[in-house]
């Protein structure tokens, strides 16, 4: 057996077995804290909300578990087992060019597995969700995502993928360089585009009508010196009753949106609360850093492609015989998530230090005993557990688990 494939199986147990050890200990740690609300919440959160975030966290986690041993399975049959290299023989016979045998090889893998996930898929909103009383949505709301999302996919994908197979083949021994330029322009593009063209697709915008509400937002932001283009409201409760915000756009093009069932659950304060947070990653150049970390890291990720498409173990030691600018490609997708599922801890603290700053932020520009209202009510709405094991927390978390946050905000109030 190649070394490769070798090392590449030791990494994918190492990998899922970390996975699983960390699902194992979350299941344990949440049954553990079921019966009885933490003491700090035990006014704000009854014993059956806490008992249903508890319940909630850990049919995810099981589902988890199955999406993880299903898509391991996956990984082999695709790499080891031959699923990409009988493909590429399948694709060969067509004696096409490369460039239209890469797009058709990567439409057909792609095809294929998105087929393969909807049971998952279908199983999360209709079954997990559904029982938890979040899932708002319908068969025929999911279908139409579903085409919608696929025809988007085609339309920009296609040329997308087009373009950077093109420059792997025919831009020589730099081809990494223009692609990573392609690759970072189409982004901000995407980042751009996505509020005005693309959400309307799937969700309704509104612009807030509540004018006390849009004065106190529109007071906060000119306190904080931000511009942005418009405060909007998404039905997002056709699909979920789960609550968000957020900020789209780049530039002049920032939105806020409101998720329709936040706005019903938090009062005036609340909002203006966690709008000030949301601010906050703004204002301490979150949003900035992570855009230069990704567009590093994007640098970093097509020039260990532009190696290893050269190395012909890289084919072999993945199951493929021929080696070809698209099966590189595909190999790489599919296998690096393998060797940077390690680094998930790292980008996870740099994120959970980022809210803390951001709710500093909040705590000086609106007030904190709102924000930690509203994460109540949020973390209750939504069925996020209190009680996360601290090690699953840390290795996975973007945000640190509600009671952390909560002291923390509570320790800066004078
Ligand atoms: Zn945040």
């Amino acid at each position: 057996m190649p070394l490769f494939s070798l090392i590449f199986i030791v990494m994918v147990f190492l990998a899922a077995a970390t996975h699983f050890w960390l699902a194992f200990r979350q299941i344990k740690h949440v049954k553990q804290y079921r019966e009885h609300t933490p003491e700090a919440f035990a006014d704000k959160i009854s014993l059956q909300d806490h008992q249903k975030a508890a319940d909630y966290t850990i049919a995810k986690e099981k589902l988890g578990n199955i999406g993880l041993l299903f898509s391991t399975t996956l990984l082999f049959v695709w790499t080891l087992g031959g699923g990409l290299e009988l493909a590429d023989q399948f694709v060969r016979t067509f004696q096409l060019s490369p460039l239209f045998s890469g797009v058709i090889f990567i439409l057909l893998i792609g095809f294929i597995s998105a087929i393969l996930d909807l049971p998952l898929g279908l199983y999360n909103t209709f079954i997990l969700e559904e029982k938890f009383g979040f899932n708002r949505s319908t068969l025929k709301i999911w279908l139409m995502d579903l085409l919608k999302q696929s025809i988007l996919g085609l339309l920009i994908g296609v040329p997308l993928i087009m373009v950077i197979l093109w420059l792997m083949g025919s831009a020589g021994e730099y081809w990494w360089v223009y692609a990573w330029t392609v690759w970072m322009g189409f982004s901000f593009l995407m980042m751009w585009a996505y509020p005005a063209f693309i959400a309307p697709i799937f969700n309704k915008f509104t612009e807030l009508d509540d004018e006390s509400l849009k004065n106190r937002i529109e007071q906060l932001m000119t306190r904080c010196g931000f511009l942005s283009k418009g405060i909007l409201v998404m039905d997002g409760s056709r699909r979920s009753s789960h609550g968000n915000a957020y900020f789209t756009g780049l530039g002049n093009n920032k939105q806020i949106v409101f998720f329709d069932n936040l706005l019903e659950s938090l009062d005036e304060e609340e909002v203006e609360a966690v709008l000030a947070h949301e601010l906050g990653h703004f204002k301490k150049k979150h949003i900035l850093k992570r855009l230069i970390t990704m567009t590093f890291i994007t640098l970093i990720g097509f020039a260990t492609l532009g190696w290893l498409m050269q190395q012909q173990w890289f084919y072999n030691g993945l199951g493929i015989s021929t080696p070809s600018i698209y099966t590189a490609l595909v190999l790489f997708s599919i296998a690096s998530p393998v060797f940077t599922f390690f680094l998930s801890p790292i980008s996870a603290m740099i994120s959970r230090k980022h809210e803390f700053e951001a709710d500093d932020f909040a705590a000086e520009q609106a007030d904190a005993n709102k924000l930690v209202e509203a994460l109540v009510k949020l973390y209750k709405d939504n069925a996020n557990t209190l009680t996360p094991d601290p090690l699953h927390s840390a290795y996975y978390d973007s945000h640190p688990p509600a009671p952390v946050r909560i002291a923390h905000l509570n320790s800066n109030r004078i």
